[in-house]
């Protein structure tokens, strides 16, 4: 193997004092055969040779490592992976989700831009374009982004971004990525998606025109709640994004991503299982009478049924809500009864869990926002797992049989 030195393993060791032996990094032994499963480069600087050879890998003339801030091989077999998947000519694992959006807006907005968001945006994502960016001089407009009269509106001559989510938190609604692509270059804006609830399975907003795409690997991707990690992929500038990340120190764990790849290995199999399990147990909702709404595009009576059926190909994903009659001390007694579905407000997990968006994703807004928004106390929110049809459906008969 190249570089491999043999003096390293053998007897000339033996007369060297542990002080000296101990610190030297050790090398790969040689092997002709490749190992099945990637390894894990925890290393967070590579050798180089020469002075000419590291200005030529950090310049990028060469390919290979130097640092891991700014690139490491798990990091890239990750985002080539989900380049892959999302058929995109750039991709970049970031060390959260939100890391990943805001490395979008860094590289790709400037101080007097304007931004269209959804008013349904993940939590953290309405505060970096609503409190974060206005500090830097990028302002912000919230719209209805399933309205696309009052996002067309919204739009400024400054604009150069609409963001959206492709299936909104907690109520799942679903935009038109394709009409929205339109309106965003029009005004010589991107479009950006925050793909998490769909993942590539359910969407591929780049093929319906979105220029960029950010998923919470953390989620369903990974699929096993044991990372932090986020996806940036897309077709604009990228050298600006490749900096940008490494200046603002954005870059991934090597574990996590060594195990989001592995979790990747059977997404499209934990979402076939989910969305099937989700589709039963929204028919389930809908049919008790404790329940007075369920909010899942596969069901007929959702706004947006129609258009996801059209961009999702008959596919709706893993995550269903519901409100329940009673307000909170219903969704109190639901949770207390549902011995086997666990409160935790993340998603994506193999396990069916619950959370309860009043006081966990939406508790920093007002009573009357989230009442615009169509979330009271009674508003459960349901992430499907892949056990057996007939185990989610029994643990949710449980906790409804408790409220
Ligand atoms: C969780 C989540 C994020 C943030 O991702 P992190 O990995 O937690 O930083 C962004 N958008 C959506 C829709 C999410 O669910």
């Amino acid at each position: 193997m190249a570089g491999y030195d043999p003096r390293q393993s053998g007897d000339a060791h033996r007369r060297e004092p542990p002080d000296d032996l101990c610190p030297r990094p050790a090398r790969l032994p040689p092997s002709d055969t490749e190992p099945a499963a990637p390894a894990i480069h925890l290393a967070s600087v590579y050798r180089c040779t020469s002075p000419g050879e590291a200005a030529r890998l950090l310049s990028g003339e060469a390919s290979g490592y130097v640092y891991s801030r700014d690139g490491h091989p798990n990091a890239d077999m990750l985002a080539g992976r989900c380049r892959e998947l999302h058929g995109a000519e750039h991709a970049a694992v970031c060390s959260s989700g939100m890391a990943a959006l805001a490395l979008a807006a860094i590289a790709h907005l400037q101080p007097g831009d304007h931004v269209v968001v959804s008013n349904q945006l993940y939590g953290r994502s309405l505060q970096l374009f609503g409190s974060e960016l206005p500090r830097l001089g990028i302002t912000a407009t919230q719209v209805d982004s399933c309205d696309l009269g009052a996002t067309s509106a919204a739009v400024q001559p400054a604009t150069r971004l609409i963001a959206v989510e492709t299936i909104s938190n907690p109520l799942l609604r679903v935009c038109d990525l394709g009409r929205l692509a339109e309106l965003a270059h029009a005004h010589r804006a991107l479009l950006l998606v925050d793909n998490t609830f769909a993942t590539p399975v359910v969407c591929r907003p780049l093929a319906h025109g979105a220029d960029l795409v950010v998923e919470s690997l953390t989620k369903l991707m990974s699929g096993h709640s044991d990372v932090l990690l986020g996806l940036l992929c897309g077709r604009t500038d990228w050298a600006r994004v490749v900096s940008a990340q490494s200046t603002w120190g954005w870059s991934s764990s090597p574990f996590d991503c060594w195990l989001a790849l592995r979790g990747l290995g059977t997404l499209a199999l934990r979402m076939e299982r989910a969305a099937a399990n989700a589709v039963a147990a929204a028919r389930l909702l809908a049919d008790c009478d404790k329940v007075e709404r369920v909010h899942f595009p596969g069901l007929a009576g959702h706004p947006d049924h129609a258009l996801a059926a059209r961009q999702f190909g008959g596919q709706y994903g893993n995550m269903i809500s519901f409100t329940l009659r009673g307000g909170l001390p219903a969704a109190d007694r639901f949770i207390a009864a549902a011995a086997r579905i666990p409160f935790c407000p993340s998603l994506g997990d193999l396990a069916t869990t619950l959370s309860h968006p009043a006081s966990t994703s939406h508790r920093s807004l007002s009573e009357d926002t989230r009442r615009a928004l169509g979330i009271s106390g009674g508003t459960i929110r349901l992430s499907i797992g892949i056990e057996s049809t007939a185990a989610v459906l029994d643990a949710l008969g449980e906790a409804l049989a408790g409220v």
